[in-house]
């Protein structure tokens, strides 16, 4: 294990592609149909930040109201926060507002936010368009990012990101 580990927790609604995101990134894999995931799951990663190793912990959470408990449990010990919707569905996107305000509610000072639009793939089902999805986020002070988990596209330049973030001093005093 690297000398320096990281939280990161995944959010957001049901079917969104937390657990496809997780997955291409810590394995490089994805599978058609649901990744089930029952409350909280983690697997690591090993990245390189500035020649330094550094571990990602990456904490799966199932969208389900009856995990919220367990959710609000994982935000406050988090370094880094992915908010995630798809960009097919505007329900998903509709409650990033939700999501984000659970964020501020449970997770430490200087925790860094994301917001990933995922499903870039799906270019003729897409319903929130790009300049949404920055417009939220920005109005939110957090950056934006389109990913997707079966093609791959963005996935990594998310994970960078935080661990360049966290490994440059985000998380510390
Ligand atoms: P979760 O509930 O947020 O963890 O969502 P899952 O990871 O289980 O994904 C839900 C469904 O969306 C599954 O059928 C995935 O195969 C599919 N999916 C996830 N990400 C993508 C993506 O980037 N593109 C496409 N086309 N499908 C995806
Ligand atoms: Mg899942």
């Amino acid at each position: 294990m690297a000398e320096e580990v990281y939280k990161i927790l995944l959010v957001g609604e049901s079917g969104v592609g937390k657990s496809a995101i997780l997955l291409r990134f810590a394995d490089d894999m994805f599978s058609e149909g649901f990744v089930t995931t029952v409350g909280i799951d983690f697997k690591n990663k090993d990245v390189k930040v500035d020649g330094k190793l550094i571990t990602l912990q990456l904490w799966d959470s199932a969208g389900q109201e009856r995990f919220k408990t367990i959710v609000k449990s994982y935000f406050r010990s988090a370094d880094a926060v992915i908010l995630a919707y798809d960009v097919t569905d505007e329900k998903s996107f509709k409650r990033v507002e939700y999501w984000i305000s659970s964020i501020e509610r449970g997770s430490p000072e200087g925790c860094v936010k994301v917001i990933v639009g995922n499903k870039c793939d799906l270019k003729l089902r897409r319903v929130v368009t790009s300049d949404r999805g920055e417009a939220c986020a920005g109005s939110h002070s957090c950056p934006y990012f389109e990913t997707s988990a079966k093609t791959g596209v963005g996935v990594n330049k998310v994970f960078m990101y935080i661990a360049e973030k966290l490994s440059r001093g985000a998380r510390k005093p």
